[in-house]
């Protein structure tokens, strides 16, 4: 039998997660393993929102687009983050 609780039980681990300054946060690109700090990638600010993407390989690590009353992230391209403590 498999035991599982609603996403209500992330609150804790999220909130640590996206209080901290992620800029210095450690991340592996989905598309050619590259790890490095968020901070080294592409940002590309001429879309509607903002872009990263790997400098590595180009692959969009992420989106943010400022939706006036919603902000809206897609982490899609990171396969992890990694997060001093
Ligand atoms: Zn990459």
């Amino acid at each position: 039998m498999t035991h599982h609780l609603d996403g209500n039980v992330l609150a804790g681990a999220l909130s640590e997660v996206f209080r901290a300054d992620v800029t210095s946060a450690r991340a592996r690109c989905g598309g050619c393993g590259r790890m490095a700090m968020i901070a080294e990638a592409v940002v590309y600010t001429d879309a509607p929102g903002l872009v990263a993407r790997c400098g590595g390989c180009d692959q969009v690590l992420a989106t943010i687009v400022d939706a006036g009353d919603r902000l809206i992230l897609s982490l899609a391209g990171l396969s992890a983050v990694e997060l001093r403590r």
